[in-house]
């Protein structure tokens, strides 16, 4: 393989924050051992999450300097209109600030006690909308995501005959299917678009809409293009007009594939359920042409959209990810596999097998790479999925990952080869480890602003 190289030159400069051990653990302690209550002062490289952490374009700079922000009908929402139609053929585009507005309008109106929403994995916002209106979040992914180390190449996949079951026996209750590409729960991993057909042609028969959560289309594009077979002569904006035609819409949050920092979308075929979705906006987004976000926002949204659709960008960024798991697997720290497209996921439980579930592994290795070497992550295990039954006992999460998610056009081959080489270090000592206690967790979305202390 020849070295892969940023398909970008860079024109702005940041610097790095070089913290030592000792100011970083000051940090930590003010933060509650929750690595999002750090400031990102003391972060040297910020693998939170790749969410709204993407460096714009001079096109996408451009475009900002264009921006229109009158209040109603602006030419910046013309154009972002036409953008996102363009790409996904949909009726209605309707802005939002970000993803889980767009989800908040759409579970609010078709969510109530005792409905269900089939989805191969909700994101964790996804779930947490349809729980709090009184809705049932389910998961039907195939069963190779739940085995860390199965190389299945789209372990994004619906289980089609799980979801005719469920759709056969709870079909009143289920006001629409959703799925969710890549699907970041369960490890960033593609749908194919064989399964997105299977699934389409399962929820038309039974009259139900099918919506994408499709924050990483251009990501599941790619790997369609790579993994699936016949497939490979196609463009990824082929592959995307084909994928957003098999739905009946989408709920979008524009800082992840899009390539901003702020801003998404709901785009809707049906013109009634707009409606709907339009009057809720302007009470709390904002009117339908800007709904919450700037005029400058929407233009570097509308060309964000079609950038990250460059084979030559998707081709470096699947690779550059890629490079980091077999990084991390050389140094003896299992990955998810196969790696994802935003993100690494690292196997704390295989790492830290002497820390049990309850005691937060993940969290455990998180904050070791933050004290270690200022790598940012983020715990996706039982911190953010595990349940306190009503009996008072806890019901860990499936898997202890940690998730290394990766800025668009942020980091250079040289980070990434640092942050192998701390996260190795780590490695090596990872018996030392200790698990964690949470002094504080709120009812929804703890891993927010939970609390952590280190047991015995
Ligand atoms: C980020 C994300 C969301 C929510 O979007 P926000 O812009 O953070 O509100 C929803 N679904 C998935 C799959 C996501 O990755």
């Amino acid at each position: 393989m020849p070295v892969i190289f940023e398909p970008f030159k860079i024109k702005v400069v940041e610097p790095l924050a070089l913290l030592t051990r000792q100011e970083r653990e000051l940090h930590l302690r003010a933060a509650g051992g929750n690595l999002f209550g750090v400031p990102a002062e003391a972060v040297t490289f910020d693998f939170l999450t790749d969410s709204g952490q993407a460096a714009m374009s001079t096109e996408q700079w451009s475009a900002v300097m264009r921006a229109d922000e009158s209040y109603a009908g602006s030419r910046s929402f013309k154009r972002f209109e036409a953008s996102v139609r363009e790409l996904c053929g949909y009726r209605n585009i309707i802005p939002t600030h970000q993803g889980r507005a767009a989800e908040r309008i759409l579970f609010s109106l078709t969510v109530s006690k005792g409905k269900l929403i089939p989805s191969n994995c909700h994101f964790d916002t996804t779930r947490a909308n349809i729980e709090y209106g009184g809705g049932e979040a389910l998961d039907l992914v195939i069963d190779e995501a739940r085995d860390p180390q199965h190389p299945h190449p789209f372990k994004g996949n619906i289980d089609l005959q799980k979801l005719e079951r469920v759709v056969r026996e709870r079909r009143a209750d289920i006001p629409l299917g959703m799925v969710t590409i890549t699907n970041n729960t369960a490890g960033g991993q593609p749908v194919s678009l064989e399964n997105l057909r299977g699934i389409s042609r399962i929820l038309r028969a039974a009259g139900i809409p099918f919506l994408l959560d499709a924050c990483r289309f251009a990501e599941n594009c790619w790997f369609i293009r790579e993994r699936e077979p016949g497939q490979a002569q196609r463009t990824p904006h082929e592959i995307a007009r084909e994928v957003f035609s098999l739905a009946d819409g989408c709920t979008v949050s524009g800082k992840k594939d899009a390539l901003v920092n702020m801003g998404g979308f709901l785009a809707l075929d049906d013109d009634e359920l707009a409606l709907r979705a339009r009057n809720l906006l302007i009470l709390t987004e904002g009117f339908p042409t800007y709904g919450g976000c700037s005029a400058r926002d929407l233009e570097a949204m509308a060309v964000g959209l079609h950038e990250s659709l460059d084979p030559h960008y998707l081709e470096y960024r699947a690779r550059s990810t890629a490079y980091l798991a077999q990084g991390l697997n050389r140094a003896g720290i299992r990955t998810v596999q196969p790696p994802g497209g935003h993100a690494v996921y690292i196997d704390a439980h295989a790492l830290l097998p002497h820390i049990p579930a309850e005691q937060f592994p993940g969290q455990a290795l998180a904050i070791e790479l933050y004290l270690h070497g200022g790598i940012r992550s983020c715990e996706i295990g039982s911190v953010m999925f595990g349940k306190l039954t009503p009996d008072g006992s806890f019901a860990p999460a499936r898997n202890e990952l940690v998730r290394l998610a990766i800025p668009r056009r942020v980091y250079t081959q040289s980070h990434i080869d640092r942050v192998i080489e701390l996260a190795g270090e780590v490695a090596a000592r990872a018996s030392s480890l200790r698990g964690l206690r949470m002094s504080y967790r709120p009812e929804f979305l703890p891993h927010f602003t939970g609390r952590f202390e280190s047991v015995g």
